[in-house]
């Protein structure tokens, strides 16, 4: 089974994506991750690592050659999280998964009022020394490990940066809705993560 997930930041798409992969034995291909991992491991040009770190959008050739291993290696059991962004990498998902006999059997989009994007995001913080991610709420001490070294994540500090961010999702999926139609399925993403998910269970059975 292979599923599509979008939703804005703040929309709860990795908790989601988490639960899925666990229920359904789903590997989780997520696009912002493999791209970070790719700046860590710095074997990608200057170019590209400085628009991931600005958050500009990665020219689809690098990310799509990323998907396209991962897919590979996924034997016809994956989300996509943060792939499509545009129209060029959907008909690029397209042509790949027919090469490979595949297709998309499910795609949801999580869906959140700009405001409260904004009250997640701000409210989200992470420990630096362990790496705990705690939203909703503001600590100053790490429930986990203790640490005191809290801080706001680092790409969502600025509130600039995260109405950018809502305005490129929204822009990106004017095209994306057009181009998958009524296969999208659009999801309340402001209830709790147990209704949000008993939502996408009921349409994956
Ligand atoms: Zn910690």
């Amino acid at each position: 089974m292979n599923v599509i997930i979008f939703g804005p930041p703040g929309s709860g798409k990795g908790t989601q994506s988490c639960m899925l992969s666990r229920k359904y034995g789903l590997n989780i291909i997520a696009a912002g991750d493999l791209l970070r991992a790719a700046v860590i491991a710095n074997n990608i040009d200057i170019k590209v690592k400085n628009a991931i770190e600005s958050g500009i959008l990665v020219e689809d050739k690098f990310i799509c050659d990323i998907i396209y291993k991962q897919i590979k290696l996924s034997a016809n059991n994956f989300i996509l999280d943060g792939f499509p962004r545009n129209l060029n990498q959907a008909k690029f998902l397209n042509k790949v998964l027919e090469e490979m006999n595949q297709v998309i059997n499910y795609i949801v989009e999580l869906q959140i009022s700009d405001n409260l994007i904004i009250e997640r995001i701000v409210n989200r913080f992470i420990c630096l020394n362990c790496g705990n991610i705690y939203n909703f709420m503001y600590i100053n001490e790490c429930k986990k490990c203790g640490s005191k070294e809290i801080r706001q994540r680092y790409d969502d500090r600025n509130l600039s940066t995260v109405r950018k961010r809502i305005k490129e999702y929204k822009i990106q999926m004017e095209d994306l809705r057009k181009y998958y139609q009524d296969k999208i399925l659009g999801i309340n993403a402001e209830m709790s993560i147990a209704q949000v998910s008993e939502v996408m269970y009921a349409f994956f059975s």
